[in-house]
């Protein structure tokens, strides 16, 4: 009897000790989040590398089947998987972002509302205002929030930047990236510029097979493929790019990762070693 009962608390420790080594490696990677550490954890983060992730999203229609905030969603999980690897903090996400605009009707019209996200893919759709469709400013206050962020990221003592996501924000960004890299002595970076023509990039299109493939690969239970049109020759509304019921699938997003982490984890380790 006393065997038996050694040999269950023998069997009970094992799997404490398993448990506890599944709870630090979880919580291991939840302080690449500059959110959740405390100065401790900032100080030691900072100084193995002054890497800031700056997720740029907003609130803004992506398809029926993908969720309202998929580029903050998508640029934060990217870079919480790069951040572990090549090191660093992940900033919140940056919510509110810029995108062209029409007065039409007497109505306004933002984003994708417009209709012509892309003219030369047959693949227009009459404008109209987006349900959910939220945060928008304009392209003057965006630049101002972004500056004063820039700045105070640059004091916290980070030396280089990696800012993606929403594509008119991402655009802004690199506009005043030579400036401000200048200004707050810094390195800039975004994700795009290598195998994004073949739809491999991180988020290169609208809602279509590149956005749809990572969203899958990071948040596999908010995407809804069902709320698409079943009929193939029924365009869905507000996607701009290869047919996501066709091209799109968690295996793709992964590769999509896979490659991308592969590359920024080469072009920041030696960024590092150039400041
Ligand atoms: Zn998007």
């Amino acid at each position: 009897m006393k065997r038996l009962n050694l040999a269950i608390l023998f069997f009970l420790s094992l799997i404490v000790l398993q448990n506890s080594c599944k709870h630090s490696k979880e919580s291991g990677m939840k302080h690449v989040m500059i959110a959740e550490c405390t100065p401790t954890e900032f100080r030691q983060r900072l100084a193995e590398a002054p890497i800031a992730y700056l997720p740029l999203g907003t609130i803004e229609w992506h398809g029926e089947h993908l969720p309202l905030g998929a580029d903050g969603l998508q640029s934060q999980g990217f870079f919480r998987e790069l951040a572990s690897e090549a090191g660093g903090m992940v900033f919140p996400m940056f919510f509110l972002g810029p995108d062209r605009t029409l007065e039409a009707d007497g109505k306004e019209y933002y984003g994708m509302d417009t209709g012509n996200f892309d003219t030369s893919s047959g693949h227009d759709y009459a404008r109209r205002q987006f349900d959910g469709s939220t945060y928008w400013v304009s392209d003057s206050l965006f630049v101002q929030m972004l500056e004063a962020t820039v700045k105070q990221i640059s004091r916290a003592g980070f030396r280089i930047l990696v800012a993606h996501g929403h594509g008119p924000s991402t655009v802004k960004m690199a506009e005043h990236a030579a400036e401000w890299e200048n200004k707050y002595h810094l390195k800039i970076f975004n994700l795009w510029g290598y195998r994004d023509e073949e739809g491999m990039g991180i988020m290169v299109d609208h809602a279509a097979m590149n956005e749809t493939s990572i969203t899958m690969a990071l948040y596999p239970q908010l995407v809804k493929m069902e709320y698409l049109p079943a009929d193939e020759n029924t365009w869905p509304a507000g996607v701009g790019g290869k047919d996501p019921r066709k091209y799109a699938s968690k295996e793709k997003g992964l590769e999509i990762i896979r490659i991308q982490k592969e590359r920024m984890v080469k072009v920041l380790s030696e960024a590092l070693t150039q400041i």
